[in-house]
């Protein structure tokens, strides 16, 4: 498989390429240069398929040429190492839970996957590879703990002293082995920055290789279309007009549904359901594109003013902007009307949303209430216990933590202090080359 930047569509690389670079050096995003459709086969069996099986045959449909069959098994096992269930919330409304894996929320499917294959894509490389990350809480928790422990890769993350929660901050600072974790004096913006920076430094890319894991490089977006393949493989109702809505941000998690359905898997509409935050919702009803500053909300992943994988939505549907208005759909809701929805479907169903799948839920329901003739699934993107003040504030009740969430709050935590200076950055990474 080649990968071609949306900036440019000559500019071609190899699938080794585009992970270790993440970006494309022309600022743009890599997609895949073709894209496989599944036979009938596939289909005709997949309900009667495990999770694991259904990913081997899609990953090597994408990554056959690239990846032998005992690499593509090694990497979908390690990816879809728990389970993704369909909970039926109410009449023709089910959640597709994503958040069953080590940091709770769906990104740890993109972070596991990307792991490996960045350690199967290095064998023989001589030169020692670092994971640069910068992040404001979920994304350093998911690459920490995809990269826990794998080999041949040590993880650096930087993140803003004092402005991560404690629960985000245990998640990766506790770890040890392969992961560093270093607070920085200064905002999530000035950590990007130091990263930033370290790519672009002739001395260090010359001793080390350098590379990010963040959420638009192609090994964290691609396996995110394994679960709409599961999704519909189990979805109870059959011969129904079938509606996804997924709450979004940057929205790698929608183009992976529309990559999936573009694979052939039958999905009748996407639902791009957001936050007050709502660049694409506005584009779809009609405006043009246009970035602005983010405004903090309660589901805060989804906090984004310039969401990165646009370009990605508009290249699946050749850069035909009406296509993507005729084929997603947009809804976004503030924060009451999120605290609304989270209260109503625990007293009619017992079932407790987190403040980003009520985003979902809320799209998909505000759509079918115009288009009754849909069933539909909403992607629940994190376990509640993840936003654990919101979710008790709002619903007046405790929650308890899953275990594997716990394990982590009773971590010791390993942490080094960095000044907001790329030259104390610098000689940190050369001094611990
Ligand atoms: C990252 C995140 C999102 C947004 O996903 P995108 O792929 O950026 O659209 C939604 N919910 C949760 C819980 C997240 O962590």
């Amino acid at each position: 498989m080649n990968f071609y930047s949306t900036n440019n569509p000559k500019h071609i690389v190899s699938l080794k390429e585009a992970v270790i670079q993440g970006l494309a050096p022309d600022q743009g995003l890599y997609m895949p240069g073709m894209i496989p459709v599944m036979p009938q086969s596939f289909f005709d069996r997949f309900a009667e398929m495990s999770f694991q099986e259904m990913g081997e045959e899609i990953i090597s449909a994408l990554f056959g040429e690239d990846l032998d069959p005992s690499q593509i098994k090694a990497l979908v096992e390690h990816t879809l190492a728990f389970d993704a269930p369909l909970v039926k919330v109410e009449e023709g409304i089910y959640s597709l839970e994503l958040f069953h894996g080590p940091t709770l929320a769906f990104k740890d499917f993109g972070a596991r996957f990307c792991s490996k294959l960045m350690s199967m894509l290095m064998v023989g490389e001589e030169r020692k590879i670092r994971v640069l990350v910068a992040t404001s809480g979920d994304t350093g928790s998911a690459v920490a703990n995809g990269f826990y422990k794998v080999p041949g890769v040590e993880v650096v993350i930087l993140y803003p002293k004092g402005k991560v929660s404690e629960l985000q901050e245990k998640q990766f600072t506790t770890l040890g082995e392969n992961i560093t974790a270093l607070e920085v004096e200064g905002v999530f913006d000035d950590c990007q920055q130091l990263v930033k920076d370290a790519f672009l430094d002739e001395e260090l890319n010359q001793k080390m290789l350098l590379t990010s894991a963040n959420s638009i490089n192609i090994a964290r977006w691609i396996p995110q279309c394994l679960y709409y393949f599961y999704a519909i493989s189990r979805f109870p109702e059959k011969n129904k007009k079938v509606a996804i809505s997924v709450p979004s941000g940057n929205f790698g998690n929608l183009g992976a549904g529309i990559l999936a359905q573009k694979m052939g898997l039958p999905i009748d509409v996407f639902i791009a359901s957001t936050n007050v935050n709502k660049i694409v919702p506005d584009f779809l009803h009609g405006n043009s594109f246009s970035s602005k500053k983010s405004v903090p909300t309660i589901s805060n992943s989804m906090d984004v003013g310039n969401p990165s994988n646009f370009s990605r939505l508009l290249a699946l549907y050749d850069n035909d902007e009406g296509m993507l208005r005729e084929k997603v759909r947009g809804f976004y809701f503030d924060d009451l009307d999120t605290q609304k929805a989270m209260r109503a479907i625990m007293n009619s169903t017992g079932y407790i949303l987190d403040p980003h799948g009520a985003v979902g839920y809320l799209g998909l329901r505000n759509f079918r209430k115009q288009n009754p003739e849909y069933v539909g699934i909403f992607l629940e993107t994190a376990h509640p216990g993840k936003f654990k003040e919101v979710v008790e504030e709002t619903l007046g009740i405790k929650l308890e933590l899953p275990e594997r969430l716990e394990k982590f709050l009773h971590g010791t935590k390993k942490v080094e202090s960095l000044a907001n200076d790329f030259g104390d950055f610098k000689a940190y990474l050369l001094a611990s080359n």
